[in-house]
């Protein structure tokens, strides 16, 4: 299997219920390894250039305006089959219908306020690593 690398944001309702710490918990104990990680506030423009593939959706509005309505956490994850197992932790969109154990059913409010993002493919993994980060700021965990 693969060594990946992925995108994770948690959203502005993650870190206003303090819940940072749960969620990296859950990271690390599936064995993936934070390799660079940065809290910002994301203005509009950024919020819609990130979620550009869903600008035609009636929900996009309301998503960027979630998504600019505090900071935010975004960090690189690193580990066998990350794409995959980040979204695995992730859970379905909507809380309701994510399995339980995962974040989302246990942290997200509703199908848009759902804590956390992660990327959906390893090529969408870096193209949204690249909006964040230079290579200067990924650190190299082979040995840490
Ligand atoms: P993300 O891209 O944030 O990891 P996802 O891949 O599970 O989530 P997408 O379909 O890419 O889901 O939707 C992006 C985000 O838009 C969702 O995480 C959610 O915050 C919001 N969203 C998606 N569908 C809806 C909807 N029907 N109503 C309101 N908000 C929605
Ligand atoms: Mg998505």
């Amino acid at each position: 299997m693969a060594l990946e690398r992925t995108l994770s944001i948690i959203k502005p309702d993650g870190i206003s219920r303090n819940l940072i710490g749960s969620v990296i918990e859950r990271f690390e104990r599936a064995g993936l390894r934070v390799v660079a990680a940065r809290m910002r506030r994301l203005d509009r423009n950024e919020a819609e250039r990130f979620y550009a593939v869903h600008r035609a959706r009636p929900f996009f509005p309301s998503l960027v305006g979630y998504m600019t309505s505090g900071p935010i956490l975004v960090q690189v994850l690193e580990g066998e089959d990350a794409v995959r197992k980040n979204r695995d932790l992730m859970g379905a969109t909507d809380p309701a219908r994510a399995a339980p154990g995962t974040i989302r059913r246990e942290w997200g409010e509703s199908i848009e306020r759902n804590l956390v993002h992660g990327s959906d493919s390893p090529e969408t993994a870096r193209e949204e690593i690249g909006f964040f980060f230079g290579a200067i700021d990924v650190c190299d965990r082979t040995d840490s």
